[in-house]
């Protein structure tokens, strides 16, 4: 990295805290910083950056963390870590103007509509259709385990044009409003008590061909620009040393009273701050390798490292705190604007155990690592070639 764009975002990020109070109006400051180019600074100047290499938003970002800045990522974590960066890749200049600066103020938040009933893991196999009439598509479907769709103004769809085409090339991809009286959005419960994702009902939604990102029937294409990105933004994060879920840990086992502290679990405290530290690491050395776009299979090692040590750690947590551990405040329904609320070491515990499920199961990780890293022979992919409409269901 170049210390001379590090240094000009940094200045950046100086005249932003002088002019603009970071205690003050959220949505003023997100605006402010957007403006300087500080919000994505890989994206070009005018959408958000400075036509930098990303790798500086790092160092951005623990400034602005240090000031107590207000962030985009934990109120619109879809948004910013995964349609931004497929609307920026794919999208006109013109949905880049409507869209970027009030997703990263979060006065616009997001959600993606990929997930179906019958396609989680094998998302291609979705079933929710869009048929064309005149400029416009109408959508009929059912999305599921939508997170924040309750509170999203925009989605980011993939759906069926052509059921003709094979699985993967029938697909296209759209920016949906969320607000209109079709698309119908329901609570999902978690196992925390939260309703952070839900269900989503399509009755003949209209969405102008305008709001197309890619061609049609290219979707695909476009998913995997947000899929490389979801991983990323779950598992890439470039944390301090000994910070998050480990930091948890250590600080619950420097607090347990003498007796309890043997060499055993000492021993298994240290296994676990190892991989941790390995997983940092990896993913540092990943976002130093990082370009702009659509980042590489690292977003996959990075996401598997982090789901299982995450599991792993709060479990471990759990065990050092024994009984108190079962102490749940309520498990009334929340249905908060926040994804991943984990304000209890209990509550992480449970959120935790789905990490490895949401943006690709750690089996399908596992996948992908094995076929595009280590060179292994692909799954059995009987329906890849099939018209899609020929495809079995059941
Ligand atoms: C908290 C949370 C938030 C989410 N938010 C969103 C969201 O905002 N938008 C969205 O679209 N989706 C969202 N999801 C859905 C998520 O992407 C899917 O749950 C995930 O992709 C798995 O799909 P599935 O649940 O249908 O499980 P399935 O695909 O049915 O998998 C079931 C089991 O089979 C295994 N499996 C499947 N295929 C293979 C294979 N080829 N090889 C080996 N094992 C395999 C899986 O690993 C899993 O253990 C969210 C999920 C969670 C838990």
């Amino acid at each position: 990295m170049s210390n001379t764009a590090q240094q000009k975002a940094l200045d950046l990020t100086e005249e932003l805290l002088n002019e603009h109070d970071p205690s003050g109006d959220r949505f003023e400051f997100l605006g402010a910083q957007y403006d300087l180019g500080l919000a994505w600074i890989g994206f070009d100047e005018g959408f958000g950056g400075l036509g930098l290499s990303p790798r500086v938003q790092g160092a951005v970002n623990a400034r602005l963390a240090e000031a107590s800045a207000p962030m985009c990522y934990p109120r619109n974590p879809i948004g910013y870590g995964m349609c931004a960066p497929t609307v920026y890749t794919h999208g006109s200049d013109d949905q880049k103007e409507r869209y970027l600066r009030k997703l990263f103020t979060t006065e616009d938040i997001w959600c993606q509509l990929f997930s179906e009933p019958s396609a989680g893991s094998d998302v291609a196999g979705l079933t929710s259709r869009a048929v064309r009439d005149g400029d416009e598509w109408i959508v009929n479907g059912q999305k599921v385990w939508t997170t924040l769709a309750h509170v999203a103004r925009w989605g980011c769809l993939v759906t069926r044009t052509d059921p003709e085409a094979p699985k993967h090339k029938g697909l296209s991809y759209f920016v949906v409003d969320m607000k209109q009286p079709e698309v119908e959005v329901r609570p999902l419960r978690q196992m925390t008590g939260d309703a952070e994702f839900n269900e989503v009902y399509f009755t003949d939604a209209r969405i102008p061909d305008a709001e197309r990102l890619g061609d049609v029937g290219d979707g695909w294409r476009v998913a995997l620009t947000t899929l490389m990105n979801e991983r990323v933004a779950i598992g890439g994060a470039q944390a301090l040393r000994g910070s998050g879920a480990i930091g948890e840990a250590v600080k619950v086992w420097n607090g347990l009273p003498e007796h309890r502290k043997d060499l055993a679990t000492q021993d298994e405290l240290m296994k676990l701050w190892s991989r941790a530290e390995a997983a940092r690491l990896t993913n540092m050395r990943a976002g130093q390798n990082r370009t702009k776009g659509t980042p590489g299979p690292e977003g996959s090692t990075g996401k598997l490292a982090f789901a299982e040590n995450n599991k792993a750690i709060y479990a471990f947590v759990m065990q050092l705190l024994g009984a108190e551990g079962m102490l749940y405040g309520s498990y009334d329904l929340e249905r908060s604007g926040n994804a991943m609320n984990s304000s209890t070491l209990q509550q992480a515990f449970l959120r935790a155990r789905a990490n490895s499920i949401e943006g690709g199961t750690s089996e399908v990780m596992r996948n992908i690592l094995g076929e595009r890293v280590l060179g292994l022979p692909g799954d059995v992919r009987t329906d890849k070639e099939l018209p899609f409409s020929e495809v079995p269901t059941n």
